[in-house]
């Protein structure tokens, strides 16, 4: 169990000391329906709680040769539906939320977000993805987040080793993980963040840009562009690229992109080194492909009709990107 720094509480009730439902009893007394919950002896036992840092998480999947799936997510529906998937596969993972998100969902989610990392059976970290000055990263840190990026790929490599060793030693100080991005991940579409043209990570630029800055893990480019790609546009993941990188930097790597790539490609990456990978359109493209069939019914109406198997659809996806990453049943090594 990697050490971390909160703790839960959870309430049990001695099941001996609840009297039992009367079945089939057919007055109107409240305790024929409700167990007779105040003559139950309550029990509290401290457990640790599965809401770790970044750093915490990654570094077991180092450890253990296997990439976290970081989900992206801003609706709250979705965000239950990724608990589930990952508790039921046995999978760590990390809730992913971009700042274009937040705003769409708002900071009032977090406290929600936090009570169901504590309860949750398997480790998680919450995560500010491309996080883009230092004013984000600092609301997401007093928000709750455990682990915040600080994307500056697109500046030049001084300005960018400026900023994130300024995030990096406000995280620090509060005992909160960073990860930064080195090299530029391509952009495939209009709804894909912010990547310009691949700029491959330059192996030397990428020991320099850790030791100057301190961050705790760190995206590269080897190939990977945000969005779906266009039918006539073939991925390719250089995989030497990445296996020199890691051999002089053995922190955890981040793959950004991940949507679209070829499962062997995937495969390879995870094998070589590669211990976060951010998926962000595959499950949203599977959420609203079936939200599009639902709706085909124009009678329908209720988010709590429309959006199960919306959810379900999406979680077929998310379970296979856990078991492609091999974090399948890795929770039991935190
Ligand atoms: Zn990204």
């Amino acid at each position: 169990m990697v050490p971390c720094r909160y703790t839960r509480r959870t309430v049990g009730v001695i099941a001996d000391a609840i009297a039992p439902i009367s079945v089939g009893s057919t007055t109107n007394d409240r305790e024929s329906i409700h167990p007779r919950r105040n003559s139950a002896q309550l029990i509290e036992e401290e457990v640790p709680s599965m809401l770790l840092t970044g750093k915490d998480l990654l570094a077991v999947a180092n450890a253990n040769n296997f990439a976290v799936p970081a989900f992206n997510v801003s609706d709250y529906a979705m965000l239950n539906g990724l608990f589930a998937i990952s508790e039921e596969r046995e999978s760590p993972f990390i809730i992913a939320i971009h700042p274009d998100e937040l705003s769409h969902i708002g900071v009032d989610i977090l406290p929600a977000i936090i009570q169901k990392a504590h309860r949750s059976s398997v480790p998680v970290a919450i995560h500010l993805d491309h996080g883009a000055t230092y004013e984000q990263v600092l609301t997401a840190i007093q928000s709750g987040f455990t682990s915040v990026m600080l994307d500056a790929s697109l500046t030049p490599f001084d300005d960018n080793v400026a900023i994130v060793k300024k995030v990096a030693d406000a995280a620090h100080a509060v005992g909160l993980s960073v990860e930064a991005e080195l090299g530029t991940i391509g952009k495939l579409d209009e709804e894909a963040e912010e990547g310009g043209e691949i700029i491959y990570t330059v192996p030397a630029d990428a020991v320099r840009f850790v030791e100057l800055t301190g961050t705790d893990s760190l995206a590269i480019a080897i190939g990977t562009s945000h969005g779906l790609y266009p039918a006539n546009l073939k991925p390719e993941l250089k995989i030497d690229l990445l296996k020199e990188i890691k051999a002089l930097l053995p922190i955890p790597l981040v793959l950004h992109g991940g949507s679209g790539n070829p499962d062997e490609e995937i495969a390879k990456a995870v094998a070589n080194g590669i211990n976060k990978i951010n998926i962000s359109s595959d499950i949203k493209a599977s959420y609203h492909k079936k939200m599009r069939e639902v709706l085909a019914d124009l009678s329908m109406r209720e988010p709590n009709t429309i959006q199960p198997p919306c959810i379900e659809a999406m979680k077929v996806t998310a379970a296979e990107k856990i078991d492609l990453f091999q974090a399948a049943g890795k929770a039991r090594l935190y």
